[in-house]
């Protein structure tokens, strides 16, 4: 029974093995299925006992045949794997082939004999030494090629190694006398390698996860930090690829960008990235690489990345000790496709952004820098005009300098906004504080712009007494006076704005009330953003500019800015700062 069942077992293996040569019909599938198809073959000839006579002779002859075929196949699979040099190929060729002759030749000489004469017995010696070579070769090389690899390469070699020690262990016990139990339990071992040998074969998709576990967690993680903190594209390329390879055990890669470019390429030089990068072009051509999902070409594996700036890829070259990218693999490199393209185009995005910033940021600098001369010299002129220190000015003309002289404040302190943020974002930003009464800075920032609060009634509750903070003077005015002005702007001609100056145990404050439009719930969360503009106020004149200044200022000043709104109702922005001990 025993016999029977593995008999069938090893049968379901080999017409698996062809199977998948016929899927895969290359040199490693062919030599699988060599050694398999011959193994088995042999294990269903095995208990046919066909006499002496010449059916008999012929039957030990092809069971000889076979067992050597199936020792060649075995070794020649890993060779597959971890390449022979030309001249030891050559010797397996030899050794097995001359067993092969001289047990035949021993065969024809002596026959079939009860008592087989010494030569035959050392000929047979010869031939079970040749395959126990076959086969325990690869075991020390499996299991040494195993150090240090990924998970699922490792575990992949070391059930290759331990399928063909199983092998190797069925047949030497199998061939000493042994007592009926000891026979039945090799029986059982030899039950037991069939799955294994399976396994270490075709490893089934729920073999390979258990495989890949150990990794599971470290990848997830990877790949969380390969998406979000990766500074450019091309070393999200390089450290995806690195993942890659890991995933499926290749051996070298590269990533092409959806313009043809090389963004990475692992374990191969430029020269060799081009080279495959210009086939793949090709493949495209013929229209294979139209495809979605990855493909893979013998040993190379292409993961279509579909990049919002064309169709780029990524190649991973396989390492001789995985021999086959299964199903398993390539779903989940889909998958991994698709969060790398993601990544690519979200750095790119970044990058655009950046840039977009960055011109943002000079083009701010620059402004503020060439439009301050010019104003230096119309707001000089202005005021010697209205002291008359360039001689005597007409009535009427005299009416509209004060208004001129009003705008040109408004524009200067525009201009040292633009200069302050763009001073701000190259962090050369620096405070000059000292002790100051903030109630009278803030009587002082009322002052400057009273004209651009004409059509307000301003009330000011002030503290009585002075309120002492360590606080940047003129950094102290430009916030208040831009808190006053957006008070201004953003209500209608003859609302009220409240300044109120105080002090709470720990801090000091001044605080801002307008009655004016407010600010809706959803844009208030981007209020204090650069250059942001609330929609709806589009049509008052503004930078965006202002109140990111002023809380950064604030926050450098180890205090706040915060706001309270209501739209329709208006709007409360409160400054606050430490209080001096
Ligand atoms: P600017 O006023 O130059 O546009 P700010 O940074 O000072 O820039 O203000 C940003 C935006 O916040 C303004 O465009 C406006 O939409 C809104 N905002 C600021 N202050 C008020 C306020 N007191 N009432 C209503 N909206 C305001």
């Amino acid at each position: 029974m025993l016999q029977i069942v593995i008999e069938l077992l090893f049968a379901a293996v080999a017409v698996r093995t062809v199977a998948s040569l016929g899927e895969t019909p290359d040199r490693r599938h062919r030599l699988l299925a060599l050694a398999v198809v011959s193994l088995a073959l042999l294990i269903m000839i095995l208990p046919i006992y066909a006499g002496e006579g010449p059916f008999g002779r012929l039957t030990a002859d092809l069971e000889i045949a076979l067992f050597l075929l199936s020792g060649y196949g075995l070794i020649m699979f890993r060779d597959s794997f971890v390449p022979f040099s030309a001249g030891v190929r050559r010797l397996v060729v030899a050794a097995v082939g001359l067993a092969a002759a001289a047990a035949l030749a021993v065969e024809l000489v002596f026959g079939l004999g009860a008592t087989p004469p010494a030569q035959q017995v050392v000929v047979l010696a010869f031939a079970i030494g040749v395959w126990a070579v076959c086969l325990i070769e690869p075991i020390l090389t499996f299991w040494r090629a195993s150090g240090g690899r990924p998970s699922v390469e490792r575990a992949r070699l070391r059930t290759l190694s331990a399928g063909y020690g199983g092998l190797l262990a069925v047949v030497v016990l199998g061939s000493l006398p042994l007592s009926q139990v000891a026979s039945l339990l090799v029986d059982v071992l030899a039950l037991a390698i069939v799955p294994a040998l399976y396994v270490a074969f075709f490893p089934p998709a729920w073999v390979r996860r258990i495989w890949r576990q150990p990794e599971e967690e470290q990848l997830r993680l990877a790949l969380h930090d390969l998406l979000l903190y990766s500074p450019n594209r091309a070393t999200l390329a390089q450290r995806a690829l690195s993942w890659a390879e890991r995933l499926v055990g290749g051996d070298a890669g590269l990533v092409v960008d959806g313009d043809g470019a090389i963004l990475a390429a692992l374990g191969m030089t430029h020269d060799d990235a081009s080279r495959i990068a210009t086939a793949l072009d090709f493949a495209k051509q013929n229209g294979q690489g139209g495809q979605r999902a990855p493909w893979h070409d013998g040993s190379t594996l292409v993961v279509p990345l579909d990049l919002s700036q064309g169709r780029g890829a990524m190649v991973i070259v396989s390492h001789r000790h995985v021999p086959l990218f299964g199903d398993d693999e390539m779903g989940r490199l889909r998958l991994y496709g698709t969060s790398i393209t993601a990544g690519l185009d979200r750095v790119a995005l970044n990058e655009r952004i950046a840039s977009l910033e960055k011109a943002k940021s000079d083009f701010l600098s620059i402004a503020s820098h060439e439009l301050r001369g010019p104003m230096t010299v119309i707001k000089g002129y202005l005021t010697m005009l209205e002291s008359g220190a360039l001689g005597e000015v007409s009535g009427s003309a005299r009416s509209v300098l004060p208004l001129l002289i009003a705008k040109s404040d408004e524009v200067d302190w525009m201009i040292e906004g633009m200069t302050e943020a763009s001073r701000l974002e190259e962090g050369r930003l620096a405070l000059k504080r000292h002790r100051a009464d903030i109630v009278e800075l803030t009587d002082s920032a009322i002052e400057s712009v009273r004209f651009m609060l004409t059509g307000h009634e301003v009330r000011f509750e002030q503290h009585a007494a002075p309120v002492e903070t360590l606080v940047d003077p003129d950094r102290f005015l430009m916030v208040v006076r831009n808190l006053l002005s957006n008070a201004a702007k953003y209500s209608t001609a003859g609302s009220e704005i409240e300044v109120r100056v105080g002090k709470r145990p720990e801090s000091a404050y001044v605080t801002v009330v307008d009655h004016g439009v407010g600010i809706a719930l959803e844009d208030q969360a981007a209020l204090f953003n650069r250059f942001s503009r609330v929609r709806n106020t589009e049509h008052v004149q503004g930078t965006g500019l202002g109140l990111w200044l002023s809380r950064e200022i604030a926050r450098m000043h180890d205090g706040d800015l915060t706001m309270k709104s209501e739209p329709g109702r208006g709007s409360e922005f409160t400054l606050t700062l430490p209080l001096t001990q």
